[in-house]
């Protein structure tokens, strides 16, 4: 297998710069489990104030962050909604109801991202006790790629609460979102009772995610934290890598959005190559089926990395693929459709 030269993977491949790991080096830390780790507690309030939530927690990963965040609105046999496509439904290994006994209720998504409402209105059940109790409505922003749309997160969340339910945003790309849509994070983040912000993507930070929220959630929060194996120690060298990430990576995600426009805009000459234009960072394109497999493996064989695993080939754009990566890219389709390709829609 030849070696990734330029990996579209994801964003989740970025790696520490020099600056960020000068930060991690000279971190100030303590037992964070003590409460005593003074970076862990200034990136939790750093991330709580942008958002405007009133506290925040630090945690190993995005999946333990959306977890915790369910298990702290959802008791046993409780029930969450969430989009058929979320991560916190289909990408974490069905983690709410093995260790929270907490039953997924999924609605479909619509191409943007979006869902029904009047099918989120008919999954929320009455009280009757045939039916596990509905407490939550979890959304996603950016939700693959996409921005949800304003209008549809207000009347979502409002109907969410008419009906006594609590919010919960996944917004691992929260700041995709916002600079994609010239809006503060804070207001996209306003709407919902807790956020989870994952600094290991596009942010570039080494290990990490922050979950958001009023100062009772985010109090029992640490108390599952504990329980789940999330308690850290010197936990100060990677919330340096998370202050240091929100201090110089967020304004730069506009660099990793027009490079993937241009991606996008480069592939859109081939035949057999579809795309949307991308809102963010994040581009699918789909194969016609006749170059089968041949284009994925021609790009693996130039040393482009693209992850193929769910159906489509998804290619990420972020801080450690530049100029030169997007040309390498280019260059190796055209190689592709200069001859493979070319002999297939010949032979047509
Ligand atoms: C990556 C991601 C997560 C989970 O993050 P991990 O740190 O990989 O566990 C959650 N939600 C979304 C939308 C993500 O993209």
């Amino acid at each position: 297998m030849t070696a990734i030269v330029h990996d579209f993977r994801s964003d989740t491949v970025t790696r520490p710069c020099s600056g960020m790991r000068k930060a991690m080096a000279v971190a100030e830390v303590g037992d964070d489990v003590y409460g005593q780790d003074r970076t862990v507690a200034a990136l939790e309030g750093r991330v709580a104030e942008i958002m405007g939530k009133a506290a925040g927690l630090f945690l190993p990963s995005g999946t333990q962050s959306n977890l915790i965040a369910l298990m702290i609105h959802c008791g046993r046999g409780d029930e969450f909604i969430a989009g058929q496509n979320a991560h916190c439904y289909k990408y974490e290994a069905g983690g709410a109801a093995v260790l929270g006994s907490i039953q997924p209720q999924p609605v479909e998504n619509l191409p943007d991202g979006t869902m029904d409402l009047g099918k989120i209105a008919a999954a929320i059940k009455p009280e009757d006790p045939h039916f596990a109790r509905t407490r939550l409505l979890a959304l996603e922003n950016t939700i693959g790629g996409r921005i949800l749309p304003e209008d549809f997160v207000r009347e979502a969340t409002g109907l969410a609460r008419q009906h006594g339910l609590a919010t919960h945003l996944d917004g691992a790309r929260i700041f995709n979102a916002a600079v994609g849509s010239g809006r503060r994070a804070g207001e996209l983040a306003a709407p919902f009772d807790t956020v989870s912000v994952c600094l290991s993507k596009g942010l570039g930070a080494p290990v990490g995610s922050v979950l958001v929220g009023s100062t009772d959630a985010i109090a029992t929060g640490r108390r599952l934290r504990k329980m789940l194996g999330g308690g850290m120690r010197q936990a100060g060298i990677l919330a340096a890598a998370g202050l240091y990430a929100l201090e110089n990576n967020v304004a730069r995600l506009a660099e990793d959005h027009a490079r993937a426009r241009r991606l996008a805009e480069g592939f859109a000459q081939y035949p057999g190559l579809s795309l949307e234009m991308p809102q963010t960072n994040i581009n699918f394109m789909r194969v016609e089926e006749r170059l089968g497999d041949r284009f994925a493996e021609h790009m693996a064989a130039s040393g482009i990395g693209v992850s193929g695993r769910y159906g489509e080939l998804r290619w990420v754009t972020h801080k450690d693929v530049g100029d030169d990566a997007l040309a390498a890219a280019l260059e190796a389709a055209g190689a592709f459709f200069k001859g493979q390709g070319e002999r297939v829609f010949a032979a047509q």
